[in-house]
């Protein structure tokens, strides 16, 4: 599957306060982004255009953007994180 980068953060201005973007301060990825496709680099961090704190959009249990992971709700009402395509990456980097 072609990764699609479509988006890119052209225009975007490191501040104090982190990426600013269209009005908007960006800040990087969290750790549970990491292989979303997502994600775009800008200058050496990742960032997410389609969420501007991925801290956050975590904090609540899974991102519902993500490409990597989906989110499922078990039968206790839990939140239940399904890798996709976990086994071929495993494959991949071992
Ligand atoms: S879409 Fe969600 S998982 Fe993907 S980079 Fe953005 S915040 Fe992270």
């Amino acid at each position: 599957m072609a990764k699609k980068n479509t988006v890119s953060l052209e225009g975007a201005v490191m501040t104090e306060n982190g990426l600013s973007y269209k009005g908007v301060i960006m800040e990087p990825v969290v750790e549970k982004c990491e292989g979303c496709d997502r994600m775009v680099d800008f200058e050496g961090q990742n960032f997410c255009p389609t969420y501007a704190q991925p801290a956050r959009k975590w904090a609540g249990g899974v991102c519902n953007f993500a490409t990597h992971v989906r989110a499922e709700m078990d039968k206790g009402g839990k939140v239940k994180i399904n890798p996709l395509k976990a086994s071929k990456r495993a494959a991949r980097g071992r």
